[in-house]
């Protein structure tokens, strides 16, 4: 079965999509392999009476523009929904209050989410001496450089509430190389970010979603390229004399090039007999759980929240929940007159329990977290969860060595390429930009 020249695709989850449909607008014949019926991965969008709900991403920061030109591309470019500036406002939890974060340096200094003598400790830290260049977690260089309290309060609940992680664990390297750079090169990191801030872009960053929610964008790749797609399991992948042979769960494809989406996990068990070396460097890739909980009230007799994207919670303030996007605020074309609608999140890598946990009794514990925080005393009238067991893939101290699995992979096996979150970065925007550059290569 397949042809010779084809390429295969694995995974359809946006980086397979966004991949299939840069080599379809080049000319060059795929097939798309998926497991699911619906395409879309972690990406799952519903409406609830007329409130759209994102159980996967909620929100899309458009760096460069990319996701803007791939949705006019796509017949998408009215159904764009930009987020509004005023809503840049972003909470943090301090000893169970709600602290206001504008978008500005200056808010480092006016903000009550640390206190003055953590204040005076970031501003010595264009004093403090270089570290190593080596890698390490982005905890132990962040308190290095910005002190203890500072971390706690202003880097913990970005990197737990968003990239479910563990500040001890993430590498500098990977998630924050501009900063590690800087402290190499200036000895500062504030000192290079004040230089690289003269360097910037001609293209404004934008948050966006879709009318109908992030989904949308991957139901019009879907419904382009339909032809293309396969409803199978890949369940491994050979070398042949001059290609590729993928074996799903209906039968044997062959191909010249094999460009696999699929998330660390999945391609480890398909490559097994193939390529063993990889296959275990891909299966110590740690995936966080994160369960999405959506909940609706009524707007009668609570005060709507207060302008803002929503609030991240510190894991020093012994709260459960990770943090809250205020949905309806952000984005009210999506919410339906007269309610109010968040996104909780909860879980992450400090919370595991969460995997076996009563959901329900997470969500009554939850809720009576967010209740407290925003002062809500009714009750909410919709409240849905869903649960990814492995949901976000963690960059840890050491992937450098991971990364270099994946090039002597691909050195050593000519047309097969990895892509996906865990190559190209875990946005949304990352990894269709991962897939652009890669057809891009590909044809070169
Ligand atoms: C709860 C949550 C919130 C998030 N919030 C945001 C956000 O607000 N903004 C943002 O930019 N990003 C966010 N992200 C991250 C982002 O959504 C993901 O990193 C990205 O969508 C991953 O896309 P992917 O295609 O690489 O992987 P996946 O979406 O995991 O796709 C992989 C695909 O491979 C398929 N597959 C697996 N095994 C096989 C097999 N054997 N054969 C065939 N097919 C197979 C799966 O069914 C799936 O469709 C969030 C993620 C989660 C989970």
């Amino acid at each position: 079965m397949g042809k010779e020249n084809e390429i295969l695709v694995l995974g359809g989850g946006i980086s397979g999509l966004a991949t299939s449909w840069n080599l379809h607008k080049a000319g060059i014949p795929f097939k798309l392999i998926e497991k699911q019926p619906e395409t879309g991965g972690v990406i799952s969008s519903s409406t609830v009476d007329g409130t759209v709900l994102d159980f996967g991403p909620n929100s899309l920061r458009d760096r460069d523009g990319s996701i803007r030109k791939l949705a006019e591309e796509i017949g998408l470019k009215e159904e764009i929904v930009e987020i509004s500036e005023a809503f840049k406002t972003r909470f943090i939890v301090r000893d169970g209050e709600l602290q206001s974060l504008t978008p500005s340096l200056k808010t480092i200094f006016t903000t009550n989410v640390i206190s003055g003598k953590a204040k005076w400790r970031i501003l010595a830290e264009p004093f403090i001496s270089k570290g190593t260049s080596e890698d390490e977690s982005v905890g132990e260089f962040l308190e290095r450089r910005i002190g203890k309290e500072a971390l706690e309060y202003l880097v913990d609940p970005v990197f737990s509430g968003i990239y479910a992680g563990d500040i001890y664990r993430i590498s500098k390297k990977e998630i924050l190389p501009k900063l590690a750079e800087n402290e190499q090169k200036f000895g500062s990191i504030a000192m290079g970010t004040l230089r690289s801030r003269k360097e910037k872009s001609e293209v404004k960053p934008v948050v966006l979603t879709f009318k109908k929610g992030i989904q949308q964008l991957t139901e019009a790749i879907s419904s382009k390229i339909s032809d293309y797609i396969l409803n199978e399991e890949v369940t491994g992948v050979r070398k042949t004399g001059n290609g590729f042979e993928v074996e799903t769960s209906k039968g044997k494809y062959t191909a010249e090039k094999v460009i696999s989406c699929l998330p660390a996990y999945s391609l480890s068990s398909v490559l097994k007999g193939f390529a063993p070396a990889l296959s275990h460097a891909l299966s110590s890739i740690d995936y966080a759980p994160m369960l999405s909980t959506q909940v609706i009230f009524n707007t009668e007799g609570i005060e709507l929240p207060r302008s803002g994207f929503g609030f991240l919670i510190p894991r020093k303030e012994n709260i459960r929940l990770l943090g809250a996007i205020w949905k309806s605020s952000i984005f009210p074309a999506l919410t339906s007159e007269g309610k109010i609608h968040f996104t909780l999140m909860t879980g992450g890598a400090h919370d595991r329990d969460i995997l076996t946990d009563d959901i329900q009794k997470v969500e009554q514990h939850i809720l009576s977290e967010l209740s407290e925080l925003m002062h809500i005393s009714s009750k909410p009238e919709f409240l849905r969860s869903k649960l990814w067991r492995k949901a976000i893939p963690q960059f840890h101290v050491g992937y450098e060595a991971t990364r270099l699995e994946f090039k002597q992979a691909e050195a050593a096996n000519p047309g097969f390429y990895i892509g996906g979150n865990y190559r190209w970065g875990v946005s949304v925007p990352d990894c269709v930009k991962g897939a652009e550059n890669l057809v891009q290569k590909i044809e070169a």
